[in-house]
């Protein structure tokens, strides 16, 4: 199914995702199977909608404008079950004007069907390293390519001309101890590949008691590590994988990137993600205390005109539902990113909001944030991070 990709809205340049039928691969941690387990793609609508000549949805505008399209964020085109389909829709994408953000843990037939795409490097390809051993791919990702197979294609695909970023995703010290990490990194630097993104194993604990008895066994001794000794370990590669000179991205992060200016350099028209703010901050202020404000922001943010248009419908409300019910319940009209935006940057409930960054605090007194004259918070930045409570003001 072709759809906006919310789930990836400031955090991920692809502004649409198509994802097949529930993918066979079977791994273990996935979000998409743990929320609902049987899927289908549509293909056909996915391919009608390459061609629609009035745009009429937002959605539609994003894919007339050409904004990138993400194969796929909950299932894997490469899968067994999926190959038709994905041969079918890649004969369309091959003269679609959208970049491509191909996300897979790979399989026999991927490299023949991204050669269909022809001539085209704007075209990214992630690949799914979460272990480097056998015996545990074969449990946790027991259909998927075995991690060897996967950095044998992802060095191909390198050699070939692509941008190949590899996810530890999800990072965790039972498939990944530190010294496989080391391994692995060693082996990308050898290739040339400089590109890596972590991320927390995102289960949590009271979801455990959730899912089945065998998917939880399947999780091997990860499920010791869920919530704070994960995210510990996630920090600690993500500042080990910087110092060793690699080009990282996790969400989140208190430092700046060359992550997204990489990918943009390749796809042109990318989605503007808060990394995008963060190395704002970094380049004009560096790690001098500053105040900064909402216009900032917004500037930083909504550079495009696309983000400056008012769109006549409530679609971007969708985004608050996926991040946070409460703000969804008390945003009831959202007609512009401008609006969007504005709730991310000044409600401290929403996930992904500014204000839960590290490397910012809202200014103001007691418990109680203080608004400047446009009724916007104002925060407080000077570039170190702060690992406080999330609704935490500063009082300066
Ligand atoms: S490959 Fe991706 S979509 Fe398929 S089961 Fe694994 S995590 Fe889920």
């Amino acid at each position: 199914m072709l759809d906006i990709f919310w789930g990836g809205y400031f955090f991920h340049p692809a502004a649409l995702d198509y994802s097949g039928d529930t993918c066979q691969n079977g791994c273990a941690y996935c979000f998409a199977n743990i929320n609902k387990e049987f899927r289908e793609g549509n293909l056909k609508g996915a391919i009608n909608a390459l061609y629609k000549k009035q745009p009429a949805t937002y959605m539609d505008q994003l894919l007339s404008e050409g904004y990138p399209i993400c194969i796929s964020n909950r299932s894997d085109a490469f899968a067994a079950n999926n190959i038709r389909d994905t041969r079918a829709l890649f004969t369309h994408l091959a003269e679609a004007k959208n970049g491509l953000f191909i996300q897979t843990k790979c399989g026999p037939e991927m490299e023949s069907l991204i050669a269909m795409l022809g001539d085209r490097r704007d075209v990214i390809i992630y690949i799914t390293i979460t272990t480097i051993r056998d015996e545990i791919s074969k449990i946790v990702e027991p259909n998927a390519l075995l991690p060897a197979e996967r950095l044998a294609i992802a060095k191909r695909l390198h050699a070939a001309g692509y941008l190949v970023l590899i996810a530890v995703n999800p990072l965790d010290e039972a498939w990944m101890p530190r010294e496989d990490l080391e391994a692995l990194t060693a082996d990308l630097k050898t290739a040339g590949l400089n590109h890596i993104c972590l991320e927390m194993l995102d289960i949590k604990r009271k979801r455990l008691g959730t899912l089945s008895a065998g998917r939880r066994k399947r999780l091997l001794d990860a499920v010791d590590n869920l919530g704070i000794a994960n995210r510990n370990y996630v920090r600690e590669c993500t500042q080990y994988l910087i110092q060793q000179g690699f080009i990282v991205c996790k969400k989140g992060m208190p430092y700046r990137t060359e992550f997204y200016n990489d990918i943009s350099a390749r796809l042109g028209l990318t989605m503007p993600v808060l990394q995008d703010f963060v190395n704002y901050c970094f380049d004009t202020y560096g790690t001098s205390a500053r105040v900064i404000n909402y216009a900032e922001f917004a500037a930083v943010i909504a550079k495009a005109d696309f983000f400056k248009r008012t769109f006549h419908q409530n679609t971007l409300r969708g985004y608050l539902l996926r991040s946070g019910f409460d703000t969804w319940r008390d945003n009831k009209q959202v007609h512009s990113h401008k609006e969007l935006l504005s709730v991310i940057w000044n409600d401290p409930r929403h996930k992904m909001g500014i204000r839960n960054h590290s490397l910012f605090r809202a200014v103001g007194r007691g418990k109680t944030a203080t608004l400047d004259e446009s009724g916007n918070v104002q925060l407080y930045f000077d570039g170190a991070p702060h690992f406080g409570g999330k609704k935490e003001v500063i009082e300066l």
